[in-house]
């Protein structure tokens, strides 16, 4: 299986799911399932890690003054990091 191809449903599934995995919004089988995913497929952890970062940069920025300069910024990064894993 090509793990961390965006068209692969494994990976599109976990993915998709990721947003509420991240705020512990899915049933314990769902958190297993995306757990195991993520332990496999190194692309996917990648994803999760940064997009637990940008949520964690975004909610503390809240109060201040340019969450979206800054959510921008590091998206970014994120695609940066994803091209160069691509390659
Ligand atoms: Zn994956």
């Amino acid at each position: 299986m090509t793990c961390g191809d965006s068209y692969d449903p494994e990976c599109a599934k976990a993915l998709e799911r990721m947003f509420f995995f991240i705020d512990h919004e899915l049933a314990d089988a769902d958190v297993t399932e995306i757990q195991q995913h993520l332990d496999d497929c190194r692309p996917c952890l990648l994803k999760y890690d940064l997009e637990r970062t940008v949520k964690a940069l975004v909610a503390r920025s809240c109060s201040e003054h340019a969450p979206e300069a800054l959510r921008e910024r590091v998206l970014v990064h994120i695609r940066e990091v994803h091209v160069r894993l691509i390659d």
